[in-house]
C-alpha cells in the first residue's frame, strides 16, 4: 500500500519537474522515438548522432551531431552514472525554438 502510494507520488513529481532522460546506444536511428530517451547512434567510443524528442512537448525530433568537425556544430555526451549530460546547450532555430541544457539526465531550460 505504502509503496504504491510512493510510486504514484514519484510519478507525479517526475511529471511536475519535467523530463528525465536516459541514454540508449543504437546501431541505427530508430524510426519511432520514445520520450525521455536519448538515442545515440554508434557506440560509446564512436558516437555519431544523438536523437531525441524535444522536451517542450512539440514532439519534434532533435538531432545532434556528435562528431567534432570544423564546419559543423557538434555536441558531446557524457553518460556518467547513466545520467546523460549534453554540452553545449541545445537551441532549436526552427519550430518551438526551445533552448535548454540536459544535465545529469534533466532538462534545464535556458533563460533566453
Ligand atoms: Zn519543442
Amino acid at each position: 500500500m505504502m509503496l504504491n502510494w510512493f510510486a504514484k507520488l514519484a510519478q507525479k513529481l517526475r511529471g511536475f519537474f519535467g523530463a528525465t532522460y536516459i541514454l540508449q546506444y543504437v546501431e541505427d536511428e530508430p524510426i519511432k522515438l520514445t520520450n525521455n530517451t536519448i538515442y545515440v547512434v554508434g557506440d560509446q567510443d564512436f558516437p555519431a548522432i544523438a536523437t531525441f524528442n524535444c522536451p517542450c512537448g512539440c514532439m519534434q525530433a532533435i538531432q545532434l551531431n556528435l562528431i567534432p568537425t570544423k564546419n559543423k556544430p557538434s555536441w558531446s555526451i557524457d553518460n556518467l552514472g547513466g545520467m546523460p549530460t549534453i554540452a553545449p546547450s541545445v537551441w532549436r532555430k526552427v519550430g518551438c525554438r526551445s533552448h535548454f541544457f540536459i544535465r545529469a539526465g534533466k532538462v534545464v531550460w535556458a533563460k533566453s
